[in-house]
């Protein structure tokens, strides 16, 4: 073995064959802003500009500087979906073509300032609460409500479609919708809603987590493998206790081997027993406390295991979910906050 490191690869035809799932659901005139903030949900944002530029047809981000560097890349539509504050960020939209989306009232001085010369989308909050306009600040907006523009809102519960807040939500979008007079562009969906409300699809989508594959959906497959080496495999006795604070005891004569990664990698410390890996395309569990850079696993029913074979957390066989559903994470911020020390790969850009 060489020196071992945890490592993140990750698979952009993947990430494009998710994409393609996502496309099969939807009417084929729906366009695909596909959201790439946060380092592109920790798949790199230059290599996913790089690498979906021919799958989709636009890229959205939070931040003018994450649009600003997509801008290098691709002549694509790019939306900064969280605004723009100052005129000096309004005139870096104008000068690299990038649109942005209005939330606020606060925001409208300089949005119509700038009305003729910028594309954007305007926000409605329709019953999130957290960003966007209310219906009866639309008259306000009057001057940008035109079909160059695009109506937007965001569903808080998208991934319950049996939850009431959505028909609300929808309910109130149609109304700001015909009090438009139907003139603008319209766009509702992120990845969940993607798939529990595609009648709802219309002009834009803005699937993130599903290009990923964090969201469970038949075709849907996890993007990048987390994974590290075996650095000692134990052969223990019945009832002999592993790890801090000795949480598990063995039932069995039992061999647990120690992965080269911890939560100082960005696994989470809380994880609990039972939690799935895979080792040599066999399932395994993790048996004790994650350490900042180890965790033990067993590995007693899995033939042939040695030092030096890998250990995946997740993975395309193994998907991001099984670990977040048992532990009550989410896939987002698992793959959000892998650390720095994790090593890179990059396939099929
Ligand atoms: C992050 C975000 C999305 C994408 O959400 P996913 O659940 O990752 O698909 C879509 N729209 C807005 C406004 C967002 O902030």
């Amino acid at each position: 073995m060489i020196e071992p490191n945890s490592e993140l690869v990750i698979d952009y035809e993947l990430v494009r064959n998710n994409i393609h799932v996502i496309k099969s659901n939807l009417p084929s005139n729906c366009k695909i802003m596909g959201i790439i903030k946060s380092n592109a949900y920790g798949h790199d944002l230059d290599k996913a500009a790089q690498a979906l530029d021919d799958a989709i047809d636009g890229y959205g981000v939070v931040r003018l500087e994450e649009a600003l560097r997509i801008r290098e890349k691709s002549v694509k539509p790019i939306l900064a979906m969280q605004g723009v504050y100052s005129s000096d960020a309004y005139d870096a939209l104008k000068q690299n073509n990038i649109w942005s989306v209005v939330h606020s009232i606060s925001q409208l001085p300089l949005a119509k300032k700038y009305q003729d010369d910028l594309l954007f989308w305007i926000k409605l909050n329709t019953g999130m609460n957290r960003l966007g306009i209310v219906l009866n600040e639309l008259d306000q907006f009057q001057s940008l409500l035109k079909d160059s523009n695009v109506l937007m809102t965001h569903l808080a519960c998208a991934d319950n479609p049996e939850d009431e807040l959505n028909d609300a939500q929808l309910k109130n979008f149609d109304h700001a919708w015909n009090k438009v007079a139907n003139k603008m562009q319209r766009s509702v969906l992120n990845s969940a809603g993607v798939f529990n409300f595609p009648d709802q699809a219309y002009d834009w989508v803005r699937p993130g987590i599903a290009m990923y594959g964090g969201i469970a959906f038949p075709g849907l497959k996890t993007s990048m493998t987390f994974r590290s080496q075996i650095i000692s495999i134990q052969s223990l006795n019945k009832n002999e206790r592993i790890g801090y604070g000795g949480r598990v005891k063995t039932d069995k004569p039992s061999k647990i081997a120690i992965v080269y990664c911890g939560y100082a990698d960005g696994f989470p410390q809380t994880v609990i027993d039972g939690t799935s890996v895979m080792v040599n395309s066999h399932k395994s569990k993790i048996i004790g406390r994650v350490s900042m850079d180890l965790i033990s696993i067993d590995v007693t029913e899995i033939p042939d295991c040695k030092i030096g074979d890998w250990c995946e957390l997740w993975s395309p066989e193994l998907s991001i979910l099984e670990n977040t559903k048992k532990n009550g994470l989410l896939s987002y911020e698992l793959m959000t906050k892998m650390n720095q020390r994790v090593k890179r790969h990059y396939l099929n850009i």
